[in-house]
């Protein structure tokens, strides 16, 4: 009865890589993602820990027709910026949409998805991807 506990800790280890932490100034209130020592609006070090709810809006997007080598199998997809809910902007790609459906302010959620490790073309693609919430 290995297997049970493989996977438990597999997915232990998979949410904490890809969970969304940003962080939030004690001072005005700004939130960050990727998370930051210092608050780019008022300069205070005081910051806590905050995890992002993954919701967001669509406010621009690119189909990539030319992935750099590694990626080919996800050719063309789309990637988008994305404002959160609590306000950060983050890159990310779009999966489970057909590309003509995309739009400005379309809502989507975060998932997690397998994809591709780093490589040396040093893009920058985070561990998950968003979607439109499934209704
Ligand atoms: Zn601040």
């Amino acid at each position: 009865m290995g297997k049970p506990m493989q996977v438990s800790r597999f997915w232990r280890h998979f949410k904490e890589k890809y969970r969304l932490v940003g962080s939030k100034c004690k001072k005005c209130g700004k939130i960050h993602f990727p998370p930051r020592q210092v608050c780019d609006e008022c300069g205070s070090r005081e910051m806590e820990e905050i995890q992002l709810s993954g919701r967001g809006k669509v406010i621009s997007w690119t189909i990539v027709r030319n992935p750099p080598s590694g990626f080919e199998y996800y050719k063309p997809y789309p990637l988008a910026l994305i404002e959160l809910e609590e306000g950060p902007i983050i890159l990310a790609q779009l999966t489970d949409v057909d590309p003509e459906e995309i739009t400005f302010g379309m809502e989507v959620e975060m998932v997690t998805r397998k994809i591709r490790e780093f490589n040396e073309d040093g893009i920058i693609l985070y561990g998950y991807k968003f979607r439109p919430p499934i209704k």
